[in-house]
C-alpha cells in the first residue's frame, strides 16, 4: 500500500521508509466482527423477534451487548481495535440460509425464507409503525462500534411533504439512532421521463421500458442488479405508517 503508507494515512506509517514491512502501522486499522439474522436468532429461542415482543428485545440487547463485550476484551487482551459490525451480509444473507436449512429444516420465521435479516433490524416483511420500528432498533446503535443504520421504508417518495421527514428524523434522533436513513422507491420511465412509483407500465405514456430504483443494504441500485438473496428480501418488504 505505497499510497496510503506514503501519505502517512496510517497511524505510525510516517515513521516507515519505503522498504519497512506495514504491520506496525496497519495494526491500528479496525479488525471487524459483523453479524446478521439477530431477529431470526430471536424466532428460534423466544418464539418471536425483538419487533413483536419486549421479551425478545431484551434477549437481544444482552445477546449483542455480549458480542459487544468480547470485542472489547479481545482489544484489550491484543492491543488490536476489534469492533462489532451491524452488517447487511450483501452475500452471505442469501447463502448462509441454504445450509441451515439443510442442516435444520425448514423453520418458520428462521429458515423459510430465502435470506437472512439484516444485522439487528426487524424483519423487512413484519409490518410495523415508522416509531415501532425505531424503538425496537434504536437500542442496538450504540453496541455495534463498527458500524449501524436504521431504515424506515416509505410507499412513495415524500417530496414536498418535508413536515413528515422531519418528524422521522427527529423521533430517530431522540430515540438514540446513530444513524437513521428513510427508503422510498422511485420508478422512471425511460421513455418519456415520467417519474413515480408504478408497478406495472408508464402512466403517462404506456412504456414498459422503466428503471426501477431501489435501497439495497444501503445503497441505491436498479433492481436488475440485487443478488437472488437480495432480490427475495426486496419482494417481500412492508413499508412503514
Ligand atoms: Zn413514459
Amino acid at each position: 500500500m505505497p499510497f496510503l503508507m506514503g501519505q502517512n494515512v496510517y497511524l505510525d506509517s510516517e515513521k516507515l521508509s519505503p522498504t519497512d514491512r506495514i504491520e506496525p502501522a496497519i495494526k491500528h486499522g479496525t479488525l471487524s466482527i459483523g453479524f446478521i439474522g439477530l431477529a431470526e436468532a430471536l424466532v428460534a429461542l423466544c418464539g418471536a423477534h425483538h419487533g413483536q415482543s419486549a421479551q425478545a428485545l431484551a434477549l437481544g440487547k444482552q445477546i449483542v451487548g455480549h458480542m459487544r463485550e468480547l470485542c472489547d476484551q479481545a482489544t484489550t487482551q491484543y492491543c488490536l481495535n476489534f469492533t462489532l459490525l451491524a452488517t447487511p451480509g450483501e452475500g452471505l444473507s442469501g447463502k448462509m440460509v441454504i445450509p441451515d436449512r439443510e442442516l435444520f429444516g425448514q423453520i418458520a420465521g428462521v429458515t423459510d425464507r430465502d435470506f437472512y435479516t439484516n444485522s439487528f433490524h426487524v424483519p423487512v416483511y413484519h409490518s410495523l409503525g415508522i416509531a415501532q420500528k425505531i424503538d425496537a432498533e434504536a437500542p442496538f446503535h450504540e453496541f455495534c462500534n463498527a458500524g449501524h443504520i436504521s431504515y424506515v421504508e416509505l410507499d412513495a417518495p415524500p417530496g414536498p411533504n418535508w413536515q413528515a421527514t422531519d418528524k422521522i428524523v427527529r423521533k430517530m434522533a431522540a430515540a438514540g439512532l446513530g444513524y437513521g436513513a428513510i427508503n422510498f422507491p422511485i420508478d422512471e420511465c425511460l421513455d418519456c421521463g415520467y417519474s413515480g412509483v408504478f408497478p406495472a407500465e408508464c402512466p403517462g405514456c404506456g412504456s414498459t421500458s422503466v428503471r426501477r430504483i431501489r435501497r439495497i443494504t444501503g445503497y441505491l441500485s436498479t433492481v436488475d442488479r440485487f443478488n437472488p438473496g437480495k432480490l427475495a428480501e426486496l419482494r417481500e418488504r412492508v413499508t412503514h405508517r
